[in-house]
């Protein structure tokens, strides 16, 4: 019984004064580890928080899928032409990717599908794409052939073949309505982390925010934005000591061989995803000015060897081997 009673009082006292205890899960969706911080008065509270906001990204994923034929973007494809009624969710995605699109002049690009689906078989197969099937796929890749329709919730994409891709921006946006609902199921201060991508919400309980590590960028405590990264340096395939990344340049329909990393913080998590996607496609030229009409975001675009900071005003600086940002324990 004293033992007992020992142990309670410890507990008590590891937890801070305002009786809030860190809780921390981790579970596999869209194919990687989606980690979740948060502060919580008991375990079952967090646990049930946790679990809400598990389900909602399991529920999302049949929306945004690239790889469940039954998904809502995949079904869509299958009725070029016809004005197809979609969910909130995926009109508001495509929603942002297009405003980035446009804002890119195509260098991130939602229809991208046709080519990054060509480099996906060449990263398996280790052969490179023909010139044939890039030009068949590049005349399938077009943001302007994709039309909302605010009104009626509805979606056409003009031709048959076209593929949405909207792996450089669903993440974010899934990742930032899963800490929508930790937020409204009480349970606000919390941090929802997966390949990079990090939501932060509100600070932990008695300090300021969260200390986020990022390569070219002292950012300070972070509460209530995202954290979104995107990179050729992880995931690239090499033939003949060349390395062909997995983010496309739609203008040219090639793998990027160029090594990049960029992080950009900012208020929404889809925007903050598809920038980052974005910056990496981007010539620092266009990186300023795509920055430029985004005011409430800050960024950095690292390379092996070389550090430059796009954000105005801040002195560049040298740095290397680039990593993903971390939420520091
Ligand atoms: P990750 O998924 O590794 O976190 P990103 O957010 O940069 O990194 O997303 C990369 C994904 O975006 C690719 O796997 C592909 O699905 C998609 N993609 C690749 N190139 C482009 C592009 N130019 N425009 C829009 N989406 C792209
Ligand atoms: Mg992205």
């Amino acid at each position: 019984m004293i033992r007992l009673l020992t142990g309670i009082l410890l507990l008590g006292a590891l937890q801070p004064l305002w009786g809030q205890a860190r809780h921390e899960f981790t579970e596999l969706h869209m194919g990687v580890a989606v980690r979740m911080v948060l502060f919580a008065p008991d375990t079952a509270t967090a646990r049930r928080a946790a679990r809400a906001a598990y389900d909602r990204i399991a529920a999302l994923e049949d929306v945004f899928s690239d790889y469940r034929p039954g998904s809502e973007v995949r079904r869509l494809e299958t009725r070029p032409g016809e004005w197809v009624p979609v969910t909130d969710e995926l009109l508001e995605v495509l929603r942002t990717a297009l405003l980035v699109a446009a804002l890119t002049n195509g260098a991130f690009d939602p229809t991208a599908g046709p080519l990054t689906h060509l480099w996906r078989q060449a990263r398996s197969t280790g052969v490179l794409p023909t010139p044939a099937d890039l030009d068949a796929a590049r005349a399938l890749v077009n943001w302007r052939a994709l039309h909302l329709n605010g009104l009626l919730s509805a979606v056409r994409i003009d031709r048959a073949g076209m593929r949405l891709d909207l792996g450089g921006i669903a993440k974010g946006y899934i990742l930032g309505q899963a800490m929508a609902v930790l937020d409204s199921s009480g349970t606000s201060s919390a941090l929802v982390e997966a390949g990079g991508d990090i939501i932060l919400g509100d600070p932990p309980p008695g300090r300021l925010g969260w200390d986020v590590e990022i390569q070219g960028m002292a950012p300070g405590p972070l509460a209530s934005v995202a954290v979104a990264t995107s990179g050729t340096t992880e995931q690239y395939l090499e033939i003949g000591g060349v390395r062909y990344a997995h983010i496309i340049d739609p203008r040219t329909g090639l793998a990027l061989t160029t090594r990049h990393l960029a992080t950009v913080i900012g208020p929404d998590p889809a925007v903050a995803d598809a920038l980052a996607t974005a910056l990496v496609v981007l010539g620092a030229g266009d990186r300023r000015m795509l920055l430029a009409g985004f005011p409430g975001y800050r960024a950095t675009v690292v390379v092996p060897d070389l550090h430059e900071v796009t954000a105005p005003g801040t002195p560049p600086q040298f740095r290397s081997t680039p990593r993903a940002p971390r939420e520091q324990p």
